[in-house]
């Protein structure tokens, strides 16, 4: 299937040309009809199959046929996340370039003045974070009577515990009539049937194995104890020269501390997560897209849909409580056709995370030890089978082939345990041991 083929016009066509798109994906060519059919749609779509792009083009080419005489937002497409917001906004305006239809972002953590005053110049397509869209509504800054299409955006998301509050609030401004699209990588049986309460015999869009996570994506875990998590981290780096990694850290103050141990090891890293204003969080991804900051340790903020453009590596440093989450962060690599490497550092203490996350992926995560940061404490096998060598006993491959783990040795401060722990150590299972693994040359 052609763009020309989907029933979008002239204007939208050249800004696709413009972007380079010589085809729609698969998840486009699902999509827009049925958004353009004014159907509601259900769509799961893997992160970075171009996404955005499936509810934005026929939402501005359906604005493009409409007037807008109130210049009140036709559109509402909210986001879990200001960078998300951001982002979308940016793709609108990319693909909107060649029409007259305006578009706006509006999240907290920055002045709400500004925003004030362009929501009053008029707006087609407003793009926004649950609190700030509630904020601007109290103050009476936004009319949303004239909603036509309602989008979620990461939807699993915004119909959790967290959002859902807020959601049923923004859909009391909103007419009863209206189109709802919801997108998102996962959905959990639950939200899924909650889902439903919000749309009307909605179109089911389904381009991706259920909850599968990007096959392009090359996975491995590293079982490691706790407390050397850090050290087995900056080994990685130095040892595999990465010059591009997203870090995954379950908390701000995690995020914090890994940042500062990278940094006095010489890594150019930056830390993004909720306690940070909004422009030290603009400028640490605007300064990892443009690598001068090599490593970005981040929360779960950024699992979802930022896209940076062929980003080779996600880490998991500690392993996402919510294993759908799981799927989103690796989901950051290996988009749009390119390949990524996913790697997880794993302890004892995260064995039910990672139980729960290889029965959402539906296979076990392939482990392979790093030499010199073996675990004390052993990560129980997962009753999920097997690895892809197919060494039915669970895994654990000693990979002799990435150097001892000297590097990080004097700091540590393993404390209590005497033994040298970078000292290399026979391989556990020497027939693995010569195998060639992708991610220490990544
Ligand atoms: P998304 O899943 O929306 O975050 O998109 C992932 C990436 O795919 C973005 O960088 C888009 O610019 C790109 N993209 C979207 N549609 C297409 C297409 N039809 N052909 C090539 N790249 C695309």
């Amino acid at each position: 299937m052609s763009f020309n083929e989907l029933g979008l016009s002239e204007p939208l066509l050249k800004a696709i040309s413009d972007s380079g798109y010589t085809e729609p994906t698969a998840i486009q060519s699902a999509a827009i009809g049925p958004v353009l059919s004014g159907k509601d749609l259900m769509a799961s779509a893997q992160t970075g199959t171009g996404k955005t792009a499936a509810f934005t083009l026929p939402l501005l080419e359906k604005l493009g046929q409409l007037d807008n005489p109130g210049n009140h937002p036709r559109v509402l497409i909210i986001t879990p996340t200001r960078e998300l917001a951001a982002q979308i906004e940016a793709s609108a305006n990319t693909y909107g370039k060649h029409t007259t239809l305006q578009s706006l972002a509006v999240f907290g953590g920055v002045k709400i003045g500004p925003q004030i005053k362009k929501l009053r110049q008029g707006i087609d397509i407003l793009v926004a974070t649950p609190g700030r869209l509630l904020d601007l509504s109290q103050q009476g800054a936004v009319n949303l009577k004239h909603v036509d299409v309602l989008v979620l955006d990461e939807a699993d998301r915004m119909l959790d515990m967290g959002f859902i509050p807020d959601i049923k609030r923004i859909q009391k401004l909103l007419p009863e009539n209206k189109q709802t699209l919801m997108f998102s990588a996962t959905y959990s049986p639950e939200i899924r049937k909650l889902a439903h309460d919000y749309l009307s015999n909605p179109v089911e869009v389904n381009v991706t194995p259920k909850n599968a996570a990007a096959h392009t994506v090359e996975q491995v875990l590293h079982p490691v104890d706790k407390r050397r998590k850090s050290e087995l981290l900056q080994h990685l780096v130095h040892l595999n020269n990465w010059s591009q990694a997203l870090v995954f850290s379950k908390t701000k103050h995690g995020a914090n501390k890994l940042t500062r141990d990278l940094v006095k090891t010489g890594v150019r890293a930056a830390a993004i997560h909720g306690n940070k204003s909004q422009a030290q969080r603009t400028k640490a991804l605007e300064d990892f897209k443009r690598g001068k900051v090599e490593i970005l340790v981040a929360t779960d903020i950024a699992s979802r849909g930022i896209d940076i453009s062929e980003l080779p590596m996600v880490i998991n440093f500690d392993l996402p409580h919510v294993p759908e989450d799981y799927v989103h962060r690796i989901g950051r690599t290996g988009r749009a056709g390119t390949t990524g490497n996913a790697i997880s550092l794993v302890c004892a203490d995260e064995s039910k995370q990672l139980r729960d996350i290889e029965r959402v992926i539906k296979k076990p995560l392939e482990r392979v030890e790093i030499e010199g940061f073996e675990p004390d404490h052993v990560l129980p096998l997962s009753s999920a089978g097997h690895d892809r060598s197919g060494n039915n006993s669970g895994f654990s491959k000693n990979n002799g082939s990435r150097g001892n783990g000297s590097r990080g040795n004097g700091s540590r401060g393993n404390g209590s345990n005497g033994n040298s722990r970078n000292r290399p150590r026979r391989n556990r299972n020497s027939s693995s041991s010569s195998r060639t693994n992708k991610q220490a040359t990544a």
